[in-house]
């Protein structure tokens, strides 16, 4: 422990404590052209295996339910009355010794903490990254028209902004360098949200992980709001689990090369990539994804997704956004795990997901909502169900729960899920009583419910 506190304090470092949600401020906002403009393709550095696992139980993911429904980006296309789900990110970033370099503390300079702050604005709390533009493509494919959605029903918040001085550090490029520093400095940054980091590295934007979780590095090199507010929707979709709508040089990134999208797999984004595109010719070096007969975006075939390196890349399609909530319920994102900063939301009563069939949850669920079981239907649980506070399982007449050798609980920090609520029944000379339609067997678990539930152990 010694050591590591002398090391600690061979930096001077300074932290910054900003809360965003609660300062207002001004900068005028400059002149921004609508042209779509294209900017160099960024060449992406993916870790796609996790630096340093967390301890993680392998789920079978092998039912029916997960195959064929929870594992479906489609089954979480997003709807008019669903709740937003919030993912927290906390800013880090690395400076030199003096107040130079991008960001600095002096308010009153260029690149100060209202630029910064008046960035991140555009892209939190409900703006960029939450509302989608229509598709606008430079070219036309018959039939090809997806459906658009507006409200994406994700946002991002920010945390806190924390600064680090080191001139090393600010521009080594060296993710695991980075994020050891903020470690050392105070472990418990690391988990307050998805980690954002800034430094004055060369080296590209990308998409990162420590201790399993999905994190961004990145140094912007030039203000420039469009294009940081474009990088950073890009780089943040990328720890969603979404790759390039462009196939680039090294093939690093791109949706169904990097990102398992390829035509026929259950990741597929058929409403971005349309099929049967004539662009797809021999004379383009896009590569064409059979036997959809669909290809990448390549200039001059290009569209305005939020995955392409265009500037303004605002829009989001429904299998997009689908699979980023997908992320936020799922633990299968290539040891990018997100989920875990998700900010604690009671649970929806109103817009609980209704089971109508028997149905087996092999796998590891975050919920946020409520579940009800329609009569006579049993939900068998052997992976793990996490509800959010206030959460509810209502099992309706007959209906049954079985919890074997798997695990419901809550996820939220500062609040249990309630428990599973279960029909009276009616005793002999009108006297009521409590149906046991809850089964815990072969070493299942129930916790963090605040109520007690009449269980069958046998
Ligand atoms: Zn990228």
């Amino acid at each position: 422990m010694n050591i590591k506190k002398e090391s600690l304090f061979k930096f001077f470092h300074i932290c910054i404590f900003l809360n965003l949600s609660s300062s207002a401020f001004l900068l005028a906002q400059r002149n921004i052209t609508s042209e779509d403009t294209q900017i160099p393709i960024e060449n992406n550095i993916l870790s796609l295996s996790p630096v340093n696992s967390k301890n993680v139980t392998t789920y079978t993911n092998k039912s029916d339910a997960y195959l064929k429904k929870y594992q479906q980006q489609s089954f979480y296309i997003p709807t008019k009355n669903d709740r937003v789900i919030t993912l927290k990110i906390t800013v880090h970033v690395f400076k030199p010794m003096g107040d130079t370099g991008r960001w600095q503390m002096n308010d009153n300079n260029f690149n100060g903490l209202p630029a910064l702050k008046y960035m991140l604005d555009s892209i939190t709390n409900g703006n960029q990254e939450r509302f989608s533009w229509k598709r606008n493509a430079s070219y036309k494919v018959e039939g090809f028209n997806p459906v658009f959605i507006s409200d994406s029903k994700i946002n991002y918040e920010i945390t806190n902004i924390y600064f680090y001085s080191n001139k090393d550090l600010y521009l080594i490029n060296n993710d695991e360098a980075l994020f050891n520093y903020i470690f050392k400095t105070d472990s418990t940054r690391i988990d307050e949200g998805m980690p954002l980091v800034f430094n004055g590295s060369p080296g590209p934007g990308h998409l990162s992980s420590y201790k399993g979780s999905a994190a961004v590095v990145t140094t912007l090199q030039a203000f420039d709001i469009v294009f940081s507010r474009s990088h950073l929707l890009h780089e943040i979709g990328h720890a969603f689990g979404l790759g390039h709508t462009y196939a680039n040089a090294l093939g690093a990134g791109s949706e169904w090369q990097n990102f398992n999208g390829a035509c026929g797999s259950i990741d597929y984004l058929s409403d971005v990539f349309p099929n049967n595109n004539p662009a797809c010719n021999a004379d383009r070096s896009a590569p064409t994804n059979p036997p959809c007969m669909s290809c990448c975006e390549i200039i001059p075939d290009t569209s305005n997704n939020i995955m392409s390196g265009a500037r303004y890349n605002r829009w989001i399609s429904p299998l997009q956004m689908g699979r980023r909530i997908r992320t936020m319920h799922l633990d299968a994102n290539n040891g990018h795990n997100l989920r875990q900063f998700a900010k604690d939301i009671e649970s929806d009563h109103k817009n609980a997901w209704v089971i109508n069939t028997n149905e087996l949850w092999d796998f590891d669920i975050q919920m946020y909502n409520d579940i009800i079981v329609k009569p006579g239907v049993t939900l068998t649980i052997t992976g793990k169900v996490a509800m959010a506070i206030d959460g509810k399982i209502k099992l309706e007449k007959g209906a049954k729960l079985i919890v074997d050798n798997g695990e419901i609980t809550g996820w939220c920090k500062s609040g249990n899920w309630i428990g599973i609520e279960t029909p009276m029944v009616k005793k002999k000379k009108n006297k009521k009583t409590t149906a046991v339609l809850i089964k815990v067997i072969n070493g299942g678990t129930i916790n963090k419910s605040k109520i007690q539930m009449p269980i069958d152990t046998n």
